[in-house]
């Protein structure tokens, strides 16, 4: 280290600054002078750990451990001057839950909740089995909150809303494309193993029972009645469902998917 960057480094020192690094795809959410490097910030907004890695750009929701000069500490601690901080994404398919200290506790069931935007990727998810709300275009305090009461983990590309402090389990989509959003998710959550196809409704996301044709032979039209002989229909919202025209393409997708 040269003279001069060991007084610039003293400087930062006695004006509140601490280093930051953020590892693999946290990068994303940085300034790009920050990719892949260590830098500094400051600490004039106050020194809440939490505060600080989201002002650089990241949501606490990304972050799966943070070393505080090499341990690891929860989003509530107070850092001081000239400390490093080192951030990590969540692991994919690796159980580092000894050494967290982020989080109490994982949620027992994988739910979701996603924000307007989110469409195609919930019609996606249901497809795969996956209990998953579509509440609209509600407000974000709305989502906010299903997600923390209902324990379902936040969908989103909105950065902000994934700062709200009681969204604890969210996950920020990178990609645009619904397919591709839905292979995030499967990576991120290790979920490939708990998928189910064509167990839930793609209307509303109720659960899909089996039901004799002759129950629902009403409501079908003359060539379904004529062509197809099994039959399920959603416990919530009663749409009947059979593997017709859409089928042979939702096999593609999951083909592409698992
Ligand atoms: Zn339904």
């Amino acid at each position: 280290m040269s003279t001069s960057q060991r007084a610039g480094n003293e400087m930062r020192r006695e004006t509140g600054f601490v280093t930051i690094r953020a590892y693999a795809e946290l990068n994303d959410f940085l300034r790009k002078e920050w990719w892949q490097r260590e830098f500094s910030c400051s600490l004039t907004g106050g020194n809440n750990l939490k505060h600080i890695i989201e002002s650089a750009g990241i949501p606490h929701t990304e972050i799966e451990l943070i070393l505080l000069n090499g341990l690891s500490v929860g989003f509530d601690s107070t850092v001081e001057t000239g400390d490093r901080i080192s951030i990590y994404p969540v692991f994919e398919s690796v159980d580092i839950s000894s050494v967290i200290a982020l989080r109490p506790e994982p949620l027992r069931k994988t739910a979701f909740v996603l924000d307007v935007h989110l469409g195609k990727l919930t019609k996606i998810l249901r497809l795969l089995g996956f209990d998953t709300e579509f509440p609209g275009d509600v407000p974000d305090e709305e989502l906010a909150r299903i997600s923390a009461e209902e324990g379902r983990i936040l969908l989103t590309r909105d950065r902000m809303l994934l700062k709200r402090n009681e969204v604890t389990h969210g996950c920020f989509l990178h990609s645009q494309n619904p397919e591709e959003q839905a292979g995030e998710i499967l990576d991120r959550l290790d979920l490939r193993k708990c998928v189910k196809p064509f167990s839930r409704c793609l209307n509303c996301g109720g659960c899909l029972e089996p039901v004799d044709k002759g129950v629902v032979l009403h409501r079908l039209e003359p060539l379904t009645r004529k062509y197809y002989k099994e039959f399920s229909m959603c416990s919530i919202c009663s749409r009947i469902y059979w593997k017709g025209s859409h089928y042979d393409a939702f096999i593609k997708l999951l083909e592409r998917l698992l």
